[in-house]
């Protein structure tokens, strides 16, 4: 053993992330002082005025304020108050340019939720969040509607790729850090899609219905735990209903859990066509987005007659109308006027973008250490996926228009709600490109994939493949089964019948199965890389980085293993005439209920519940060295401690993520923290993890709080939620907690 560092439980890889972003000081005031004091200044014609805003897209060019930055929505500000107007950009992967509306301008392209997620580093998300911030205000926007983080509890949902996995506490963590970022510019992030939207199939008309201790322990959780770490300063609500009551008039979820519960102090918006009603601010909604959606000016024209007519006391406009401008000054956004048009390092910033896609690529199988590509390789091809352009993200409202903009464009969607918007972007770097100028020497040539005999003759000639292959997601749509489709399957398998050395590189928002998997030595999971991820791809397959990632969800054997191995909804009746009207957006079905049978138990710990064999697990990454775990010490009682060491034990540098899991007489197990340590070749780190309590514990609807009896629990150390390595045992004492 080298050498012995302390590390802190989620630790950090010691990467250098240049610190570009800053966060200026505030004014001293309490926002909550600021707030009150301008709202007694407001008319009631002002204050109404900061609870709704159009889509600017679909509004009059005319109607728009002049130099406001075209973006996802605005509300209007009070300029004789100072109050500015909110500016509002999408979203979680970058700056959107929704609809081309700001002809030609390109943002940086981070890589998709699910990458970062794989990265298990918060630190990567904060530097993602303070990088795609400070390009949202330099364009001239100051409120980010950033953080998805809704759980993956299907691998058939759409925009799962946007998402961060399937489990609350990585989930939570890494949007929280995510908004840090962002906010350390000086403008608002929202944390959404609040709550339940797990799929896109009826997105608009769908019900959860799920008892209040599941939602808790699992998707609530989630945001709990960002909002905590991040304190973002708003929340979206969602499209979908969640016990039969819209996600946005639902006052369970936002009266009772958001603001009683969590003391949330800012603002609810609405997603962009979600609000139904006038009343919903009673339930706790503060403010209607793209209100052009609704179909209806609930919170404008409507929201004025309901307080003449004493339906809704002005009260509730003055409480709402407080949590705007709380926001607003707690935020920095009235200190920190916007100035469109600010410069931007695009370089600094593809750098930022890159290192992130380097941390989220997931080496699933090394057979034989095919990988990394051996220096005595000469011909090198490279088949399919679309690897001459690169594949930066999925489609729908996080896809960024790239630096260097979109190469290739296909249709995405030929019907259904999706058709309208959904378009398969390819750009950034392509991996091509990024491999020839890692591969100097080496002759690296290329076939699209679209004849398979032709790349099965032409892999026989070369000394390794490299096969690329992709699966579009989008929002608003979501997958009718895990297959890659589109012949990429019968394409590996003609491909590796000719050349055994075949490395496939999977490029997709979700996971996947891989009927050809026994045949082929090494995979990679790259998911959506951003504009960076074929850069990052060529490093990891040439050594120059070592793979680090993790699984943030878990990959199924079959859909039979799903917990509705039927997507729900998917066999829904069309919605008709009458499903549009009421919902505004097209619906795409009739409304129909979801049940979720795992409850808080997705993901990996419905596996382990039904002790179901998954294609690869939740955590699972391998390295091109080899960690070694020893000395597990865990201490109970009053709170949750477990130790030990991870030592590097292979030649080359290269960080782990020993994860720490835990299981309670007849329960699922829970991960309960990591560490990601950045060691040398020899060197050893101690890893201490301590348990946020709620992780591990029941909820009590009855009693409103958590609980933790007084229990034996079994402690685990490993790589995966299947592969231990370390076992040990804790006692802890009884453990209740507000909610
Ligand atoms: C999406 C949101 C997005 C909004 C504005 C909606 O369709 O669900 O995530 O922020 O549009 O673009």
């Amino acid at each position: 053993m080298r050498k012995s560092t302390s590390l802190l439980c989620v630790a950090t890889m010691g990467t250098m992330l240049t610190p570009v972003f800053g966060h200026a000081r505030n004014s001293a005031v309490a926002p909550e002082r600021r707030a009150a004091q301008a709202l007694a200044k407001m008319t009631p014609e002002e204050k109404v005025r900061l609870l709704h805003g159009p889509m600017p897209a679909i509004l009059q060019p005319a109607k728009r304020p002049k130099d406001m930055t075209v973006g996802a929505g605005f509300i209007l500000g009070v300029d004789r108050l100072g109050v500015p107007q909110l500016v509002e950009s999408d979203a979680s992967l970058g700056v959107l340019n929704l609809m081309e509306m700001r002809k030609g301008d390109v943002a940086t392209a981070l890589p998709s939720g699910l990458s970062l997620a794989s990265t298990w580093n918060p630190e990567i998300a904060r530097a993602g969040g303070a990088m795609i911030g400070s390009e949202a205000r330099a364009k001239g926007f100051n409120v980010m509607l950033v953080g998805g983080v809704n759980l993956v509890r299907d691998p058939r949902a759409g925009r799962n790729f946007e998402y961060l996995g399937e489990n609350p506490l990585l989930a939570g963590q890494l949007v929280g850090s995510q908004i840090e970022g962002v906010q350390s510019n000086n403008i608002i992030a929202t944390i959404k899609h609040f709550a339940l939207n797990d799929q896109e199939t009826g997105r608009n008309v769908a019900s959860v219905e799920m008892d209040e201790a599941a939602m808790r322990e699992g998707d609530l959780l989630a945001f709990q735990i960002g909002m905590e770490q991040g304190n973002p300063g708003s929340v979206m609500c969602a499209y979908n209903r969640v016990g039969g009551t819209s996600s946005c008039e639902n006052p369970f979820l936002l009266n009772d859990v958001l603001r009683r519960d969590w003391g949330f102090r800012g603002f609810v918006m609405s997603d962009w066509g979600a609000v139904h009603s006038t009343e919903a601010i009673l339930a706790g909604l503060d403010q209607q987005s793209g209100e052009q959606l609704d179909g209806r000016p609930y919170f404008s024209d409507l929201l004025v007659q309901a307080v003449k007519e004493s339906r809704v006391p002005q009260s509730a406009v003055d409480t709402a109308a407080g949590r705007v401008l709380h926001s607003i000054y707690a935020h920095g956004v009235a200190d920190h006027p916007l100035q469109p048009g600010q410069p931007i390092d695009y370089e600094a910033h593809a750098g930022v973008a890159q290192q992130a896609a380097e941390q989220g690529i997931v080496l699933l199988r090394n057979e034989g250490g095919l990988l990394p590509l051996a220096a005595t390789a000469d011909k090198i091809l490279i088949v399919g996926g679309n690897a001459d352009v690169g594949v930066p993200g999925g489609g729908g409202s996080s896809q960024v228009n790239p630096v260097g903009g979109l190469k290739r464009v296909i249709r995405g969607a030929a019907n259904g709600p999706a058709a309208g918007f959904a378009k398969r972007g390819y750009g950034g770097m392509a991996p091509l490109d990024a491999l020839r100028a890692e591969l100097p020497g080496a002759i690296v040539s290329y076939l699209d994939g679209k004849d398979a005999a032709a790349a099965a003759a032409a892999a026989r000639a070369a000394d390794i493949v490299v096969i690329f292959a992709e699966k579009f997601a989008t929002e608003a749509m979501d997958h009718a089964d895990l297959s890659l489709g589109e012949g990429q399957d019968e394409l590996i398998d003609a491909v590796v019948s000719t050349n055994d050395k075949t490395v496939v590189v999977l490029e997709t928002g979700n996971p996947v199965l891989m009927p050809w998997l026994e045949k082929v030595p090494a995979i990679l999971s790259a998911w959506y890389g951003g504009q960076r991820g074929g850069a990052a791809i060529a490093r990891v397959l040439t050594g120059k980085v070592n793979p680090s990632g993790h699984l943030p969800v878990t990959f199924p054997a079959s859909t039979e293993q799903l917990p509705n191995p039927v997507l729900p909804g998917s066999d829904a009746p069309a919605a008709d005439k009458e499903t549009r009207a009421v919902y505004g957006l097209q619906a795409g079905t009739k409304p129909f209920y979801i049940h979720y049978p795992e409850g808080s138990d997705a993901g990996y710990r419905w596996f382990d519940k039904k002790g179901l064999k998954p294609l690869y697990p939740f955590g699972h990454g391998l390295s091109y060295t080899q960690f070694r775990y020893d000395g597990l010490k865990a201490t109970g009682g009053n709170a949750l401690t477990v130790r030990f060491t991870v030592t590097n034990s292979g030649q080359r540098a290269g960080a782990d993520v020993p994860q720490v899991y835990v299981t309670r007489p007849g329960k699922a197990k829970r991960l309960i923290g990591w560490a990601k340590p950045y060691l040398k070749p020899g060197e050893s780190g101690e890893v201490s993890v301590t348990a946020d309590m709620r992780v591990l514990a029941d909820f009590d609807a009855k009693a409103q709080g958590w609980v933790l009896p007084a229990e034996k629990v079994k402690v685990e150390v490993g790589t995966s939620a299947v592969d231990t390595v370390l076992t040990g045992t804790a006692k802890l004492n009884r453990l209740v907690r507000k909610p």
